[in-house]
């Protein structure tokens, strides 16, 4: 093997996934630092896709967007730590009561919290430590395969997630009077998030809010 090609694989360990300069972190602090945060307060108030509300980091655009399509298109899971741990540091100022539980969006047929490939889980490990709270990976489960969200028009994505999600059977007990923080990678239009409430509702929680990473700018509100 040539120098050189030594060198590539080398520095191809250390490069930035987004812009391919030299960098310790799967992306650079100049690729990090372009990321657009939603406005202070970050909350969403209401969506009209149904009763959920919460907050998000950043817009879904730019660097962030091509990070996270890299991450759930491509399966670069690799990103999935450092963006939690942005969200994490991002939600530190939030209201989000006394020892939350962190539910993750679940993917169909993973049931396994230490899944390290899929970012609502990771995510949700490292907002439990920081909050001393709870994951509740496991809790909300996905009862059948659906198309990405990203992939369909409004209509399709409510129908998309229609009776998708349901709980498991010590849901209850591990959410009832808790607040409970659903989170997830992106919210577009809201149709995910808000099937998942409607369903965490079902345990009588003390509130249910969401937190996802990124927001898009087309997120349809309600009234105000
Ligand atoms: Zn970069």
């Amino acid at each position: 093997m040539s120098v050189l090609s030594v060198l590539r694989q080398v520095l191809a360990d250390k490069a930035c996934f987004l812009c391919g300069e030299e960098s310790a972190l799967p992306i650079c602090q100049r690729c990090a630092s372009s990321f657009r945060a939603c406005d202070p307060g970050w909350s969403d108030g209401h969506l009209a896709a149904g009763p959920a509300s919460g907050f998000s980091a950043y817009w879904y655009e730019g660097t962030l967007r091509q990070a996270i399509l890299q991450m759930k298109v491509r399966g670069e899971y690799q990103l999935a730590g450092q963006l939690s741990g942005m969200l994490a540091s991002l939600a530190e100022a939030l209201p989000l009561g006394d020892r939350p539980v962190f539910v993750p969006v679940p993917r169909f047929g993973a049931r396994d919290e230490r899944d390290v490939r899929h970012f609502p889980h990771v995510a949700c490990r490292m907002l439990s430590a920081d909050f001393k709270g709870d994951s509740g990976s496991g809790l909300l489960l996905k009862t059948r395969r659906t198309p990405l969200q990203t992939q369909l028009s409004d209509m399709k994505r409510l129908k998309n997630v229609d009776g998708v999600f349901e709980l498991s059977s010590n849901a209850a007990g591990e959410l009832r009077g808790r607040t409970v923080v659903i989170v997830d990678d992106v919210l577009t239009t809201g149709a995910t998030v808000c099937a998942a409430t409607n369903i965490i509702l079902q345990a009588r929680p003390h509130q249910c809010l969401y937190l996802t990473l990124a927001r898009s700018r087309a997120t349809i509100r309600s009234g105000f």
